[in-house]
């Protein structure tokens, strides 16, 4: 994503009762935060917001948290999100590297991962939000039969997923490899990249995974 520093950026996050800019002070009380019990999903490295705002309005009943590095992005989603009243939304500026000290076990209910930075360069692999380092940490802060949903249109980003979850020992619920021409489509919402990936032709890759294994147990 290409970064500009947007004037005030960071000054508006610190203001913002709806941006967490120190959420290790919460880390296994976030469920006073939405004052209810009900299920937390989490989206790593949002950007500007699309997804994680239309979740929020259409599953009241879900509390969400966007998590994404930059202000500079972040603030894009906080201007979507007011004005609207969506007491179920809000949203974390941290590097995920710091996930595990911001979320305690059993904390989150699921994953998503959209259009996530590739890292092409292996050196760099550890890095990208599939790693089996980042599955590590996933694994620390899911609930049992936590899920994981990962939609990009890079297809070595998504073989290496793949690979990933299997190695990391997650049961892969499903994938497809083009996500808008398949039964997956039902309930699906876009983000800002798949908009613009799809639009210009790319087909768009889609997984879910669960962190618990099922063997050996009757399907
Ligand atoms: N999910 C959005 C979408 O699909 O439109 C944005 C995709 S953009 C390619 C990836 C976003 O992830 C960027 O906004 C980037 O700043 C954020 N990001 C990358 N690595 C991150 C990390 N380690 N922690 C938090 N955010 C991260």
């Amino acid at each position: 994503m290409r970064l500009r520093n947007v004037k005030g950026a960071r000054e508006a996050m610190v203001e913002s009762t709806l941006v967490f800019d120190e959420p290790k002070e919460w880390k296994g009380r976030w469920h006073e935060v939405f004052e209810n019990d009900h299920p937390i999903h989490i989206e790593i490295g949002m950007g500007k917001g699309r997804f994680i705002v239309e979740m929020a309005q259409t599953h009241p009943e879900i509390n969400y948290i966007g998590i994404e590095k930059y202000s500079s992005v972040l603030i894009r989603a906080l201007e979507k999100r007011e004005g609207l009243e969506l007491p179920n939304l809000y949203f974390i500026r941290m590097d995920a590297e710091e996930i595990n000290e911001v979320f305690t076990e059993n904390e989150v209910d699921q994953i998503y991962l959209n259009f996530s930075d590739p890292w092409p360069k292996d050196r760099h692999a550890k890095r990208r939000l599939t790693s089996t380092q980042f599955l590590a940490r996933y694994d620390a802060l899911l609930v049992p039969e936590g899920h994981l949903e990962f939609k990009t249109d890079n297809v070595g980003l998504f073989d290496f997923s793949l690979e990933s979850v299997q190695e990391a020992g997650w049961e892969l619920l499903y994938e497809t490899r083009d996500l808008h021409h398949s039964p997956y489509m039902e309930g699906n919402v876009m983000t800002e990249y798949e908009a613009k990936f799809s639009g210009m032709g790319n087909p768009i890759c889609k997984l879910a995974a669960m962190r618990h294994h099922s063997e050996g147990k009757e399907l």
